[in-house]
């Protein structure tokens, strides 16, 4: 992975304070970058990393040559003073052989050990602990050893999406550098940047429904769920609205996720989302505010509803709302089937009010 500052959006105070922190010779022996998934705090710990880490460049200031050994060791993840854990995606728990060594290695392999070692090329070895919110309790006390004995000679790293479930313990060992989520613009640029998309104009569409995470960005460029949101957009521009064929699509793509009732809510929540995004548009066109250039179908829908200016907006306002009403009864466990068909069923009453 590449971690040149040029790759970095959206974090520019945070790069500065780094910045002055190394000038000052205060970057503290551990950091704890917080904020939501997919938003860049790896990229910036890997970018930190190598700016340190860097032969050519001053270590008083965050910048690296990308051209000398230790800069391109970093680029292709061998340098031998790094250590960068994050939980196998198949687990819900950071294994605690990442942090101590397994039962036949314990002490003498795992991030603990790996940081009492002197460097072997610079003068520091530094941890990157991704998921650092995913350690169970004694992975985390196995961690607090090391963090309570700080040393010149190494950084770590502590990287975690839900801040509460770090122990108050870690935290207060640990300067607290919260990380905010991206803009719109930065997500649709990171995904041009990455070749993610095939035009601009899904990069901006993608970046929309984003939340500002690239990683939701990254979901969202499924082929299944880009063929779901092209469906549900289709069947919500409907006049008029059938709430039956809405259902039996949305349920149809709930039930093809298999048993798993997590998945199932993941879909459910991503259709409302669609739904949302979709009255938000016809909101905003209905408004006469300008309609996204690829919403093919929400200038139809508007044109399409009863009244004039005011009780269009009225209607999609109500529309909208139940949308969120319907997220919040996902969020809360409700029984899936029945929470669509009572949805189906009120959108139509609304746009036959
Ligand atoms: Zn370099």
């Amino acid at each position: 992975m590449s971690t040149t500052t040029d790759s970095i959006r959206g974090h520019h105070p945070i790069l500065e304070m780094l910045d002055r922190a190394l000038s000052r010779s205060r970057l503290p022996h551990a950091l704890l970058f917080s904020g939501a998934a997919g938003i860049g705090k790896k990229r910036v710990a890997l970018h930190l990393a190598q700016c340190l880490f860097c032969l050519q460049t001053p270590a008083d200031e965050l910048s690296c040559c990308r051209t000398c050994d230790s800069c391109k060791q970093m680029a292709a993840g061998t340098h031998p003073d790094l250590i960068s854990i994050e939980c196998p995606p198949d687990k819900n728990i950071l294994p605690l052989s990442l942090i101590i060594g397994d039962d036949d290695h314990r002490g003498r392999e795992g991030v603990c050990y790996e940081m009492s070692l002197r460097p072997m090329v610079g003068d520091r070895r530094i941890a990157i602990i991704d998921d650092a919110d995913k350690m169970n309790a004694e992975s985390a006390n196995a961690l607090l050893k090391t963090l309570e004995e700080p040393s010149a000679n190494y950084l770590m790293i502590l990287i975690a999406s839900e801040l509460d479930a770090i122990l108050p313990t870690i935290r207060s060992r640990c300067q607290l550098i919260r990380f905010n989520r991206l803009t719109q613009e930065d997500v649709a640029a990171l995904l041009i940047d990455q070749q993610l998309v095939e035009s601009e104009d899904q990069a901006i569409e993608i970046a929309r429904l984003s939340a500002g995470s690239l990683n939701i960005a990254r979901q969202l460029l499924d082929e299944n769920l880009q063929s779901l949101r092209g469906n549900i957009t289709r069947l919500l521009s409907r006049h008029p609205f059938q709430p039956q064929a809405f259902s039996e699509s949305v349920i149809q793509a709930i039930d093809d996720v298999g048993g798993n009732t997590a998945a199932q809510r993941k879909t459910a929540l991503w259709v409302i989302k669609f739904c949302a995004d979709f009255y938000h548009q016809s909101l905003q066109c209905a408004a006469a505010y300008q309609a996204a250039p690829t919403a093919g179908n929400v200038e139809s829908f508007v044109a399409g509803l009863p009244g004039e200016t005011e009780d269009r907006i009225e209607t999609i306002g109500n529309l909208l709302s139940r949308m969120l009403q319907t997220e919040e009864q996902i969020n809360q466990n409700v029984t899936l089937p029945l929470c669509i068909e009572s949805l189906s069923q009120d959108l139509r009453e609304i746009q036959t009010k």
